[in-house]
């Protein structure tokens, strides 16, 4: 078989690889990365250069915590926006949550409407996970064939009455029935009973909602999970997680062999409890934004490894739905377009390297996801980047966010790190200004994964 001839070399000093970032000229034929070559390689005759200077070139990131709401709740949010949002913020891989759609992902039936809207209709590529409830264990088998990636389940209310929680018979029951077929359950994980015993919410101080998701929560749900999964043999993921004091639950279940992964969030790494005003509930998501020394220990975990992604729970609604009342606001924060910079400034100040992000942002979710063919500059990767000025500044404008609702919890932070360009299995699908018209795929779970 002859290879396929190159179409495109982009040449940067900074190319972001998984060996570290070197001057290199990445080669890509037939939409995937063919090599990746040394700086000054001549282009091959009837390949376009493209010369990113300075500019980093990182894989594109892959998101596999974004709530798209379509069909259903579109007002909330839409796969074309969400997906435009995606290619300015540098991201070309997401995947959607099963809920907050009507209907949520929880049949094959239910998955064929999302894709049918979503067809054609996105900026980026997009996969699904599908939605373990108490009961559609029989639909799980028949999803995972479909295609979903893996399967999320609430061990506390979710918000939504069409998706219920699992309780701990219910959850043993969806861990054995996924482990049977070797699927992945991904878990939003807090304990229900802590939830009921802590002070209700109302009204607007923050340190209010803050009691009323306490971390105990969020440990308890951890050590539940790591239990039933190390009867079970299930692997399961931990979603946002946010509570530090669990880190280190994760990380002796891993040593000794529990197949469990974890992941937090850009506002999680950046955003701190003491530093939210009063009634400010773009700021509120569950499990929530905790104290500055919180943060630095989630921190420590992604250094040391028992944080694999950071993944950005982008979950908006409508704007009438962040009243100014901690207990009755919609919970969710967006941050799809500025997960990168946000990370990125935070990350630098704190000694981590663009590489370092790249495995948090890009390999990490790629691998969770079963996305062998994202997540890289490798070859053989599909050809998805995003390019980066690492050094550059900007003020965050509201109005300048491509999602549906332009709320954000980011208004007006100046960050580090601004998005150049994002390209997608070669071609350039978003920057400098401009979007292309959407190419971007639906995906399915590789066979073998
Ligand atoms: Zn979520």
């Amino acid at each position: 078989m002859t290879p396929e001839p190159v179409e495109l070399l982009l040449r940067s000093t900074r190319v972001v690889t998984p060996e570290g970032t070197r001057a290199a000229s990445v080669a890509v034929a037939a939409g995937r990365i063919a090599a990746v070559l040394p700086h000054d390689t001549a282009p091959p005759p009837g390949a376009v250069t493209e010369d990113l200077g300075d500019d980093a070139l990182l894989p594109g990131l892959v998101d596999t915590h974004v709530h798209i709401n379509e069909p259903g709740r579109t007002e909330w949010e839409g796969f074309d926006a969400a997906t435009r949002a995606a290619a300015a913020g540098g991201v070309t891989t997401l995947v959607d949550m099963p809920l907050n759609s009507l209907p949520p992902t929880t049949t094959v039936e239910h998955l064929r409407a999302k894709q049918d809207v979503a067809r054609g209709a996105v900026h980026v590529d997009v996969g699904f996970w599908g939605g373990a409830l108490p009961a559609n264990l029989a639909d799980l088998r028949p999803l995972h064939d479909a295609g979903v990636l893996g399967f999320k389940s609430f061990l506390s209310p979710s918000g939504v009455e069409e998706f219920p929680a699992l309780g701990p018979e219910d959850l043993e029951a969806v861990a054995a029935e996924t482990a049977a077929f070797g699927g992945l359950l991904i878990v939003h994980a807090e304990d229900p009973a802590h939830l009921d015993r802590a002070p209700r919410v109302h009204g607007r101080r923050y340190a209010d909602f803050l009691a009323s998701r306490p971390r105990a929560a969020e440990n308890d749900a951890v050590a539940g999970l790591i239990s039933v999964s190390r009867r079970r043999g299930t692997r399961v993921h931990v979603l946002h997680l946010s509570s530090s004091d669990a880190l280190p639950l994760i990380a002796s279940a891993r040593a000794e062999g529990v197949r469990v992964t974890a992941e937090t969030c850009p506002h999680f790494l950046t955003l701190t409890a003491e530093e939210v005003p009063d009634g400010a509930t773009e700021f509120k998501c569950c499990p929530p934004v905790r104290e500055a020394a919180n943060q630095d220990a989630l921190w420590a975990g992604l250094a040391d490894g028992t944080l694999d992604c950071v993944v950005s729970d982008h979950s908006p609604c409508t704007t009438d739905l962040k009243v100014p009342d901690f207990g009755t606001a919609w919970g969710g924060i967006s941050s799809l377009q500025l997960g990168l910079p946000a990370v990125w400034t935070a990350a630098r100040r704190r000694g981590h390297t663009l590489r370092d992000v790249a495995r948090w942002m890009a390999t990490a979710p790629a691998a969770l996801a079963g996305l062998h063919r994202k997540g890289a500059i490798a070859p053989g990767r599909d050809a998805d980047f995003a390019v980066l000025a690492p050094d550059e500044s900007f003020t965050v404008d509201p109005a300048a966010l491509h999602h549906r609702n332009p709320v954000t919890a980011y208004a007006g932070k100046e960050l580090l790190g601004v998005v150049r360009s994002t390209w997608l299995r070669g071609r350039r699908i978003a920057g400098p200004g401009a979007l292309a018209a959407p190419t971007g795929l639906l995906l399915e779970r590789q066979r073998g994964t």
